[in-house]
């Protein structure tokens, strides 16, 4: 197999010496952690194709990676002898950006990349998040990632309108030329966007950009006394802000983490929750400031209208994934709820985890305005983990939520897809992936459990 690679790819894009794997076989929190025969990394759609062939053959699992920012152990060969990681870094290119606002652009550029292509034609890409320099956005359409501009522009499946990809038999699945209005039959894309490598190696995204943000902004970071007033915030500030481009909620917990590399206080007290807004046009400034005059539930409000102060702000928002990493290996786990059920999810969620793990430390913070919450426990014994992991997805699926917003199922929530996924949807899941993935080689033990 190793030769046959080598002579699909070359020598030097076969990486099997343990150092040169090594960054390959661990994820960003270090929590998932695992070996592979060898990196491959193809420079062409057919290299990709070359080299599923030959895994197919041999029978060889194949775990796809992009940026190996992934959060759910879906871009690390854990519990696969033998495996293949394919890296899709080499495929970064990019096409000119096209009349209609549409790019080409291969599964590896990164959202850095792809965001800089954009505005130098005009345009905006419609996500970001703070692993932007190092997510792709291959990874991003894998996962049916999010991020900080959902609020404005949705999530990756809303960017995309089409994807060239490499099912597990080799065979070259395109739909990222012609028009850009297509009604001829299955949304193959649509499919392989949330299917975490577990359908076919992504190698190309045809993507839907945006119109740049108006480079007026501003933004404020209001502390509030607990999540029903950031609701009541947010409900003020959709209505008297247009321009409204992020709402963000950060917990106390997850601010003093993010405090403790570096930042200043960023106001005089500390509040049981924090709500950043980001809002852009003329005058973004006053209106900013003439709507959280008139919002109910502001406690106390920091606002920034030039550049380098907006991204001071943002920077409580930003850090706090590091600062978690910083302080330990967390357990994370990315929910959403329906609206009305944030409040009671935020006060639930921290007694669900004590009541199992008494010295936890449980931090919250997330996407506000799609009730996307991102809950990152510490310090939960290894004995613990499975019960509070459980705990934690049934208090959301009894919430009528779902167990990932933005981050995906990989191999860290496989076993509980089941919560909200109905029993008829995974039968037509595993249906999917049997008809596209037979021998069961791309990413085993991804998304649905044991497949
Ligand atoms: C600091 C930080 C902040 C983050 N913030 C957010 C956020 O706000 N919102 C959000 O949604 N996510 C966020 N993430 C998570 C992460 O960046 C996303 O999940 C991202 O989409 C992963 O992209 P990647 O290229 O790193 O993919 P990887 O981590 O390499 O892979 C992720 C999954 O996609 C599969 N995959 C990757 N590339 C391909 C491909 N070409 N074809 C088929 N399958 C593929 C992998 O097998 C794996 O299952 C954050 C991560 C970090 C570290």
């Amino acid at each position: 197999v190793d030769a046959a690679l080598v002579s699909a790819v070359g020598a030097e894009h076969v990486l099997t010496d343990p150092d040169l794997r090594a960054a390959a076989e661990v994820d960003w929190t270090g929590r998932w952690r695992g070996a592979c025969r060898a990196v491959v990394r193809p420079g062409s759609t057919e290299e990709v194709a070359a080299v599923l062939r030959i895994c197919a053959d041999a029978g060889v699992p194949v775990v796809p990676q992009g940026g190996n920012t992934g959060l759910v152990g879906g871009s690390v060969p854990v519990g696969v002898p033998g495996a293949v990681v394919l890296s899709t870094r080499r495929l970064d290119a990019l096409a000119p950006v096209d009349a209609t606002g549409t790019v080409v652009a291969g599964a590896g550029a990164t959202l850095a990349a792809v965001q800089r292509h954009a505005r130098a034609a005009g345009w905006a890409f419609g996500l970001d998040w703070a692993a932007r320099d190092s997510a792709t956005v291959g990874g991003a359409v894998a996962t049916n990632a999010g991020g900080l501009r959902v609020l404005r522009w949705g999530p990756a499946r809303a960017q995309l309108v089409g994807a060239e990809a490499v099912l597990a038999s080799g065979a070259v699945l395109s739909r990222v030329d012609g028009p850009v209005k297509d009604s001829t039959g299955y949304d193959l894309s649509g499919l392989l966007c949330g299917s975490e490598g577990t359908l076919g190696v992504l190698t190309r995204v045809r993507l839907r950009l945006v119109p740049p943000l108006p480079a007026e902004r501003a933004v404020a970071l209001v502390g509030v006394d607990g999540v029903p007033a950031a609701t009541g915030l947010l409900a003020a500030a959709r209505r008297a802000l247009p321009g409204l481009a992020a709402a963000e909620l950060v917990g106390a917990a997850a601010l003093a983490l993010a405090l403790r590399l570096g930042l200043p206080a960023p106001l005089d007290a500390e509040w049981p929750a924090y709500v950043l807004l980001e809002t852009a046009g003329a005058g973004a400034l006053d209106d900013l400031t003439a709507a959280l005059a008139e919002a109910p539930g502001v406690g106390d409000a920091v606002l920034a209208g030039d550049a380098a102060d907006r991204a001071r702000l943002w920077r409580y928002r930003e850090e706090v994934t590091p600062a978690i990493s910083a302080a330990g290996v967390p357990i994370k786990l990315d929910i959403s709820v329906p609206a009305d059920a944030l409040p009671a999810a935020w006060e639930a969620l921290p007694a669900t985890v004590s009541a199992l793990a008494p010295g936890a430390q449980v931090v919250l913070f997330g996407h506000l305005a799609e009730s996307n919450l991102h809950v990152n426990m510490l310090s939960v014994p290894a004995d613990r983990e499975p019960a509070v992991v459980e705990a934690v997805l049934r208090l959301v699926a009894g919430a009528g939520g779902s167990i990932s917003a933005e981050h995906g199922i990989g191999r860290a929530k496989a076993r509980w897809l089941g919560l909200t996924r109905s029993a008829a949807e995974l039968a037509a899941m595993r249906a999917v992936k049997a008809a596209l993935d037979p021998a069961g080689l791309l990413n085993p033990g991804v998304l649905l459990a044991g497949s």
